[in-house]
């Protein structure tokens, strides 16, 4: 009895947050009347007697806990399909439930299109980072100190730490939708987002001066862990960590194709493309649409832009390499 008694409370819990989330699918009393019997009847666990909020002795083991949260996700996930067929025969658009499209899932995985699109971004970022280390490491030629000729080798190689760990993070969060996953993920993304910016800046404006550097990044970096651990530890606001994002995303944007239109770099034709298909990639971040056949969403369709757009911007990566190594060549001489 006190299983049921935990589900039915989760069930009231969710529905307590749900009238702040107000996502329309989920707000539906056919859909919530569902989620209450399914808690009711199709949550039968092997050992009865248990209790949750027993003495520890009494308490069920980690894993049985596990279970019934499984459970109420699991109950959320058949009404919504039901409920879903249900209002498409009548006509209706697919809607929202607790903040998300109705996504069908594969062997348990909630955003299959996009996990695996994350996952080839990470292939991409991989790809792309190798080939810029074996150009700078074993093509290029060396300063007399040992050290490779471009001035920015070190950056770009945390930069590809800090993508590939987003995207990792990523195919992660699209497969199970937990706190952790979500925190991970959003968190990841802001990180990289901050050291992007930081990266512009310093490329743009040609920072070479290790203090100089230091000074462009100390204020840049105290900004994005302020807001990663207001995120994490005090609320997680959605709203104001979309403005942050499309604040830094937006001046990074605006430095990178102004920097394009006045230098005489050779590759800048690479640069106004990635920072143009980036553009345009953010406009399926706004216009969101639901999936088609429950599984292409405009949030996959997102993730799947930005690998062309990474492989053209390693590669911007490389000719950039090789234009400053060749040019500082040419200067010593
Ligand atoms: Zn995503």
């Amino acid at each position: 009895m006190a299983r049921r008694r935990f589900v039915l409370f989760l069930v009231a819990l969710s529905w307590f947050f749900g009238l702040f989330e107000a996502s329309s699918g989920d707000a539906d009393p056919i859909y919530q009347a569902c989620v209450e019997q399914c808690g009711k009847t199709g949550c039968n666990f092997t050992s009865p007697g248990n209790s949750i909020d027993g003495p520890w002795y009494r308490q069920e083991p980690l894993y049985m806990q596990w279970k019934q949260w499984d459970c109420l996700s699991d109950c959320r996930y058949d009404c919504m399909l039901s409920r879903e067929g249900e209002r498409l025969k009548l006509g209706y658009k697919p809607a929202k439930y607790h903040g998300k499209w109705p996504f069908k899932r594969i062997y348990g995985i909630q955003e299959p299109v996009s996990v695996a699109l994350s996952a080839l971004n990470l292939a991409v970022q991989f790809h792309g980072w190798v080939s810029f280390f074996i150009l700078v490491n074993y093509k290029l030629p060396f300063r007399p100190n040992k050290k490779t000729y471009y001035e920015y080798t070190g950056l770009w190689h945390i930069y590809a730490i800090f993508a590939m760990n987003t995207w990792f993070w990523s195919a992660l969060f699209h497969s199970r939708d937990v706190d952790f996953t979500e925190k991970m993920d959003y968190s990841s993304a802001v990180a990289l987002l901050g050291y992007s910016l930081l990266l512009a800046i310093i490329r743009v404006f040609n920072v070479r001066l290790e203090a100089a550097r230091v000074m462009v990044a100390a204020p840049i970096i105290a900004l994005v862990m302020t807001h990663i651990l207001y995120l994490n530890f005090f609320q997680f606001d959605y709203g104001l960590n979309l403005k942050f994002c499309v604040a830094m995303g937006v001046l990074q944007m605006i430095l990178w194709a102004v920097w394009a239109g006045v230098t005489r770099h050779p590759s800048r034709l690479k640069l106004w493309i990635v920072v143009l298909g980036s553009a345009l990639a953010m406009l399926l971040e706004i216009y969101d649409f639901p999936p088609y056949q429950g599984l292409l969403d405009a949030h996959a369709l997102w993730h799947a832009t930005t690998i062309p757009l990474t492989y053209l911007w390693w590669s911007f990566v490389r000719d950039d390499s090789e234009f400053r190594t060749s040019s500082l060549i040419k200067k010593a001489k």
